[in-house]
């Protein structure tokens, strides 16, 4: 039976891309029966009815799905946070990088209008790179004005499945098209597109680029933790998870217990403070959160 990855979905018909051909199929009724819908990134088995017309048969295990958009399989997520204008914050690219990390999902982080800074705002920056370096993430600065380093940057890409995260303005689309020109990431504020009573059919679609796929929505809209606990905030925090085996107490969530080898290492500058200071307020947040029904 031939198989095949879900590139796009449009009007109830799934794109599946197999090595050589792109063939037409629709999901099997079984799957509505069963509450199963199709996502753009799966990897499924079909029938072949026609030419080039198929019905999916088989949807294989997932690695994760993100709901918007709705996409599953995917490897990476590039996280486009701007130097200046937007101002650049550690407090929202953290929340990107914990919701991100949750998923188990690769972060990258681009900082772009980088051509904007002056000497000493750009020195500034390449401290929080190195930052966010030691912690073990990739921070490549950017500028979509002045490109350089573009094979390095385009390299990201090969082999992954990549979402682009970042709020509005940042230069998500003005990165991607400079990588590919011909690829449009869908530019809509999505913020915007998410009021009640406004309908989201949007159709996504995996777009080749650079030998690996990128989603043309970005992802990550919604910001909030509510579907993270707080025994697993720390492991969305690499520089906190390596260090939690230390701690003195079982279960210890790094935020008043004795002898907790965290607070230690925040307190000796060996983990950025402001990144333990986000730590403890996205804590906060999960706790005093309303219990959903
Ligand atoms: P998006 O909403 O994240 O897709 O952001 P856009 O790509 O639409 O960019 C928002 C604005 O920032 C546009 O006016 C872009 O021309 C501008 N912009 C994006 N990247 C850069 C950059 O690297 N340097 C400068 N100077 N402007 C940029
Ligand atoms: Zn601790």
């Amino acid at each position: 039976m031939p198989e095949g990855r879900i590139v796009k979905a449009l009007s109830g018909f799934y794109y599946v891309q197999t090595t050589d051909d792109l063939f037409q199929c629709k999901g099997r009724g079984v799957f509505r029966k069963k509450n199963i819908t199709p996502l753009v990134g799966d990897f499924v088995s079909f029938d072949i009815r026609e030419e080039k017309e198929g019905y999916i048969t088989e949807i294989k295990p997932r690695t994760n799905e993100l709901i918007r958009p709705p996409i599953a399989n995917i490897t990476q997520a590039i996280i486009v946070s701007s130097a200046i204008m937007p101002e650049f914050s550690t407090t929202l690219l953290d929340r990107f990088l914990v919701l991100i990390e949750a998923k188990g999902i690769t972060p990258i982080i681009f900082i772009s209008k980088t051509d904007l800074l002056t000497k000493e705002q750009l020195d500034t920056l390449k401290n929080y790179q190195a930052d966010y370096v030691s912690i073990g993430y990739h921070v490549e600065l950017f500028s979509a004005k002045v490109p350089q380093d573009m094979d390095r940057i385009k390299g990201y890409l090969k082999d992954q499945v990549t979402v682009i995260a970042g709020q509005s303005g940042v230069g998500k689309s003005s990165f991607i098209n400079t990588i590919s020109p011909d690829a449009l990431i869908k530019t809509a504020d999505i913020s915007k597109s998410l009021g009640r009573g406004k309908h989201t059919t949007r159709h996504v679609e995996l777009i080749e680029v650079n030998d690996g796929l990128v989603a043309d929505t970005p992802g990550f809209s919604a910001l909030d933790f509510s579907e993270i606990e707080a025994e697993e905030l720390m492991n969305c925090f690499p520089e906190i998870r390596e260090l939690k085996e230390h701690c003195k107490f079982r279960g210890c969530l790094h935020a008043k217990e004795p002898k907790c080898a965290v607070k230690e290492a925040e307190e000796n500058d060996i983990i950025p403070k402001y990144r333990y200071k986000h730590y403890i307020s996205f804590l906060e947040e999960i706790q005093t959160r309303k219990p959903r029904y």
